[in-house]
């Protein structure tokens, strides 16, 4: 069977001492294996990381960028490939694929700014014949770890600014679908990245320890989980490092009794369900203001509902794929379950859907639930699946109270046609990426990716602005050139 492995210093390595299956989650099979990077192999990953940095920080940031540039035309000249990777591992229909990849090219994009990025401050005369100026320096190794639910596009919300921004890297993607990641590092040494700059080694809490602890890595990114963002960000930190964790989430959509009903609930069925709901900003929870818009929304999501198609990501007409695992599908299924056992009504109920030549994949279809109340498990928890809870209040008050109570913050929408009422929302809801009218608020690559509360640990959002002060540290440097001849006299004062 084959086995990905790791890429270290412009090589493949396969150190397969340890190994792990990755499922065709379509198919149900395991079709591949990945190693699991041993301790040794990850500190050969950073040494080689270590040793290439030198060059690769004198390197100017205009031959850095280019070689970004010559990266995303070789990303969209093999755009093809690696969406059938995406969907061979992961199960997201192709058009979804590709539309994760274009958002992870934007990055890439972005990233090609990097001389104007990296211009630094200057003021002239701070003092008399003083010149002061800061500039942007690069930490050095830094490293990434991500999950399996974007597989090219989250890792290109790291590595290509760190790379522009002078650092070298070390990448530890999901085992769970690797391969995609691991063709993207590929193109970067064809694009002509020197070897050590960009290493990747798959792996599990092994490697990754070794990430958080290994003095020489100076920064951490991490994209995954809440109880593994939470304790990345606590260890990363307890050595030394530099952090930023982003952790899972539970985004509600609030639905205004004057909202366009129609055009919110073809929204919703996009941002629930699209990509399995496998997505950090996929809406999970929409909170009807009041019983007439909540009758409205529940009615037309369910006949809109009957129209959506589960299935093998090879079939482009397909609307979403199969969840990630087998114990993924269990998962979902159990929370389905929980909410009806705590009285809740499963109006579409899509816990055993028949896919036709997929017998044994891992699929879920279409869920909607109606009056979900927040005491309930599935309330509470990210399910991460197909599954749109609905829950009924009576004012925007209070929805806005629920939102801002959940532990997660990270995306949020309100449909309406009320200007006011919209704009107090984005004011004092406490999320950290909002839409109006929008219902995936992601943020394009020249902002920043960030949630609040429990959905972030650390205080830079990922990539944009953010992501160059991550992954650089700010030198400010005063000089003067007294003419020659011209000393200055002694003073004990504080200067001013
Ligand atoms: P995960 O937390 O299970 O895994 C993420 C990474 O952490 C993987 O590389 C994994 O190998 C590693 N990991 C897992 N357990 C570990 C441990 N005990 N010690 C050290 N490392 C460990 O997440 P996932 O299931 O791959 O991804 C789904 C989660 O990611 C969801 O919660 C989703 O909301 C979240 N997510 C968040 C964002 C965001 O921007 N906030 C974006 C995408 C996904």
């Amino acid at each position: 069977m084959n086995v990905v492995g790791h890429l270290i210093n412009g090589e493949m390595v396969n150190d397969a001492a340890r190994t792990q299956d990755v499922f065709n989650p379509a198919t149900g099979k395991a079709e591949k294996q990945v190693a699991l990077a041993s301790k040794q192999t990850t500190e050969q990953a950073i040494a080689a990381a270590e040793a290439a940095f030198p060059e690769w920080r004198n390197t100017p940031a205009i031959k850095r960028a280019r070689i970004m540039f010559r990266f995303k035309e070789l990303l969209e000249a093999n755009a093809d490939t690696i969406c059938k990777l995406i969907g061979e591992e992961h199960g997201k229909i192709s058009h979804d694929a590709a539309g994760e990849l274009q958002r992870g090219i934007e990055n890439v994009e972005f990233a090609c700014c990097a001389p104007e990025l990296l211009k630094g401050e200057h003021s002239r005369n701070v003092g008399p014949g003083i010149d002061s100026w800061s500039e942007f320096q690069p930490l050095g190794v830094v490293a990434g770890i991500t999950p399996f639910n974007f597989p090219a596009m989250v890792p290109m919300w790291m590595f290509p600014l760190a790379l522009v921004c002078g650092n070298t890297f070390v990448l530890k993607p999901s085992e769970r679908d690797p391969s995609s990641t691991m063709y993207i590092a590929q193109l970067l040494k064809e694009a002509g990245l020197p070897d050590g700059v960009m290493n990747v080694v798959n792996g599990d809490k092994e490697s990754v320890d070794v990430l958080l602890t290994d003095e020489r890595v100076k920064a951490v990114s991490f994209v995954g989980s809440t109880p593994i963002a939470e304790y990345i960000y606590a260890t990363a930190s307890a050595n030394g490092k530099r952090c930023q964790a982003l952790g899972g989430a539970k985004n509600h959509a609030i639905v205004m009794p004057d909202a366009d009903m129609d055009n919110a609930v073809n929204q919703l069925l996009g941002a629930a369900f699209g990509s399995s709901g496998e997505r950090c900003m996929a809406l999970s929870v929409a909170v009807a203001v009041g019983d007439e818009a909540g009758d409205a929304l529940v009615s037309k999501m369910q006949e809109a509902m009957s129209g959506l198609t589960v299935g093998a990501y090879s079939d482009a007409t397909n609307d979403f794929g199969p969840v990630i695992t087998a114990a993924h599908k269990e998962k979902v299924q159990g929370y389905i379950s929980s909410a009806e056992k705590d009285g809740a009504a499963v109006v579409v109920d899509g816990r055993d859907p028949k896919v036709a030549g997929y017998e044994d994949g891992f699929f879920v279809g279409a869920t909607l639930i109606d009056n979900v109340t927040p005491n309930m498990e599935s309330y509470q928890a990210e399910i991460f699946g197909p599954v749109l809870q609905v829950v009924r209040v009576k004012t925007m008050e209070e929805a806005m109270k629920l939102i801002n109570d959940h532990e997660y913050g990270n995306g949020t929408c309100i449909f309406t046609r009320d200007g006011e009422a919209a704009r107090y929302f984005s004011d004092h809801i406490q999320v950290g990426m909002v839409g109006i009218n929008v219902p995936l608020p992601v943020p394009v690559a020249y902002h920043s990716f960030g949630g609040w509360k429990r959905s972030l640990f650390g205080d830079l959002h990922a990539y944009g602005p953010d992501g160059v002060r991550f992954y650089t540290k700010r030198k400010t440097i005063t000089q003067r050139w007294p003419s020659s001849g011209v000393r200055e006299g002694v003073s004990m004062s504080f200067p001013s």
